[in-house]
C-alpha cells in the first residue's frame, strides 16, 4: 500500500497459468475453486467456495482457521479496516456496513471465533495429517458496505479483495491468525492455485479477470492462477482499457477519471521492466492496474495493482511504481506484513526512489526521496520524544502496536527507506541489489523471515545484519 498522509495530521506535524514456484508443485500448496456473483440491487456477493487444503506440516490439525477480513466492514468490529483520518474519503455516504455470512461448509463442522470475529475455524471428521489434503465446500454471502476502500462498494467502482474465508499462513508449524489493522496491510497468506468465476451485470468490465461468456444480461468472467497469494478483481460500468506490454508480459491499464491513460500505462510498463532487470523476471504471465475509488495511494494484490482515483497526476507515477515493485516485495516474495510491515513496504519504497534515479522524466529524484524520508522521519522522532518522553521506534512490531498511520508511516516506510539507502552505502549498490536478486530468487512463492533477507544480502557480501538489526531493533538514532 502507499498513502499520503502529509498535511493532515495536525499541528503537531508541521512537516492464466503460472510457473511453478521454488517451493514446490501445484499438488504441495492449497487450492480454491470460487464461483461468485455480484448481485447489484443488494450489494452482495454471492459465493460458493470449495478449497482443497493442504497440509505443508509435520502436524495434524484438529481444525483449519481462515481469515474472514470482510467481517472488519461490519458494524461494531473492534478492528476496523479505515482510519479516522480517511474515514470521511472513505465512507463517501456516511456510516456504512458489510460483513460477511457463511451459510454452508461442507466437509467439517464450522464457527466463527478469532478476537474479533474474523476467523472462521472448521473442524474436519479427522484430523489433518502431514501432507494429507481435506476438501471444504463453502457457502457465503458478502455485503458489501458504501466505502472506497479495498472491499466494498465505491462511488465509481467496485472492489473486491478478501471478500472469501482465506486460508491462514503457517508460521513455526501451526496457523498464523491476526486481526485486522487500520495501520498497513494485516494480510499474511501462502500462495495456492486458484480458478474463480465471477458472474456480473452486464454493464460491468472486471480488472483481474478475462470476459468468458455473455447471457441473460449477465457476463461471467474468469480468473485462474498457480501460486499466488490471494486474489482481487474490480468492477466497474465507466472502465477504459488500455493495453501494452513489458519484458513480454501483457500489461492493462483501466482508468477511470485519468486524463493521460497512456502514459500511466507506460509507466507500469517501465516500473515492470526495472523491477525485472533488477530483481528477476516477473513472476507472473499478466499484469493489471486499476484505478479506483480508493482513499489513498494504492494496494498491491497479486497480479493487480489498485490506484486512487483521487490521487493527483504528480503523484501518479511515483504510486504506480511503488504498487508495481510489490509484485515483487508481497506478492512474489512474501513476508509477514502483520509483523514486519517495513520488510515489503520499506522496501517498495526504496525500490521507487531506486527507479526515479534512473528515470528523471518523473521529476524526482533518488535522493529527494531519501532526504524527504529522512526529514519526516527525524521531525516524527522529534515530536515524539517531545511528547512522550520516549518513542518507540522498533520496526518489528505488530500492526496494532503502532499508535496510528503517523507512526507506522514514518517507521515502516520512511524508516525502511532510509534502510535501504544505509544498506546502499555500507555496502555498495552492486551487493545490495545482488542480495535483493537472490532473495526474489530464493523465496519466490514463499514467505521470507527478516533473518532470511539479512542472509541473502550477506551470501551477497554485504555484511549488514548489525546494521539491520540496530534498525530493526529500534537501537540506532538516525
Ligand atoms: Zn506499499
Amino acid at each position: 500500500m502507499k498513502k499520503f498522509i502529509c498535511c493532515a495530521l495536525g499541528a503537531a506535524v508541521a512537516a492464466t497459468l503460472l510457473p511453478l514456484a521454488a517451493c514446490g508443485g501445484a499438488s504441495q500448496v492449497s487450492r480454491y475453486h470460487i464461483k461468485a456473483e455480484y448481485l447489484e440491487d443488494e450489494a452482495v456477493l454471492r459465493c460458493e467456495m470449495t478449497v482443497d487444503v493442504f497440509n505443508s506440516t509435520d502436524n495434524a490439525f484438529e481444525r483449519i482457521p481462515f481469515e474472514l477480513w470482510a467481517n472488519a466492514y461490519r458494524e461494531g468490529a473492534e478492528y476496523r479496516p479505515v482510519s479516522a483520518l480517511y474515514s470521511s474519503a472513505a465512507y463517501y455516504d456516511g456510516e456504512s456496513y458489510g460483513g460477511i455470512d457463511i451459510t454452508d461448509v461442507v466437509g467439517g463442522v464450522y464457527a466463527i471465533g478469532g478476537e474479533d470475529e474474523n476467523i472462521l475455524y472448521v473442524t474436519p471428521e479427522t484430523p489433518l495429517y502431514p501432507d494429507e489434503s481435506v476438501t471444504f465446500t463453502m457457502s457465503f454471502d458478502v455485503r458489501l458496505a458504501r466505502v472506497n476502500h479495498r472491499l466494498g462498494v465505491g462511488e465509481h467502482a467496485v472492489n473486491l479483495s478478501g471478500f472469501y474465508p482465506v486460508l491462514c499462513s503457517v508460521k513455526d508449524g501451526g496457523f498464523f491468525e491476526c486481526v485486522y489493522s487500520e495501520n498497513g496491510d494485516p494480510f499474511v497468506s501462502d500462495c495456492a492455485d486458484y480458478s474463480v468465476e465471477l458472474t456480473v451485470p452486464e454493464k460491468y468490465d472486471v480488472a483481474g479477470a478475462e470476459l468468458s461468456s455473455k447471457s441473460n444480461d449477465k457476463c461471467v468472467f474468469l480468473f485462474e492462477a498457480e501460486h499466488v497469494r490471494d486474489v482481487a478483481f474490480v468492477l466497474s460500468d465507466n472502465f477504459t482499457r488500455t493495453d501494452g506490454t513489458a519484458c513480454g508480459v501483457p500489461v492493462s491499464y483501466y482508468s477511470l477519471s485519468d486524463g493521460d491513460p497512456a502514459a500511466t500505462l507506460g509507466t507500469a510498463c517501465e516500473a515492470l521492466e526495472f523491477c525485472s532487470e533488477n530483481f528477476g523476471d516477473y513472476a507472473y504471465p499478466r499484469y493489471t492496474v486499476a484505478e479506483t475509488d480508493f482513499p489513498y495511494g494504492g494496494m498491491e494484490f497479486p497480479m493487480l495493482s489498485m490506484i486512487s482515483s483521487a490521487s493527483a497526476d504528480a503523484q501518479r507515477p511515483s504510486i504506480v511504481v511503488h504498487e508495481t515493485a510489490h509484485q515483487w516485495w508481497y506478492a512474489s516474495v512474501g513476508s509477514n506484513q502483520f509483523e514486519e510491515a517495513w520488510q515489503d513496504e520499506g522496501l517498495a519504497e526504496w525500490t521507487t526512489a531506486f527507479f526515479m534515479e534512473t528515470h528523471p522524466q518523473y521529476g524526482g529524484s533518488y535522493r529527494e526521496i531519501v532526504n524527504a524520508s529522512e526529514k519526516s522521519y527525524r521531525a516524527f522522532f522529534s515530536v515524539k520524544s517531545q511528547v512522550n518522553g520516549e518513542t518507540d521506534t522498533r520496526m518489528s512490531r505488530p500492526l496494532t502496536s503502532y499508535s496510528g498511520l503517523y507512526e507506522y508511516r514514518n517507521i515502516a516506510y520512511d524508516k525502511g527507506v532510509i534502510l535501504f539507502d544505509r544498506i546502499r552505502d555500507v555496502a555498495g549498490e552492486q551487493k545490495l541489489i545482488k542480495g535483493l536478486k537472490n532473495y526474489a530468487a530464493e523465496y519466490r512463492g514463499k514467505i521470507a523471515s527478516p533473518a532470511d533477507l539479512i542472509c541473502c544480502l550477506t551470501d551477497a557480501g554485504a555484511r549488514v545484519e548489525e546494521l539491520v538489526l540496530s534498525f530493526t531493533e529500534g537501537r540506532c538514532v538516525i
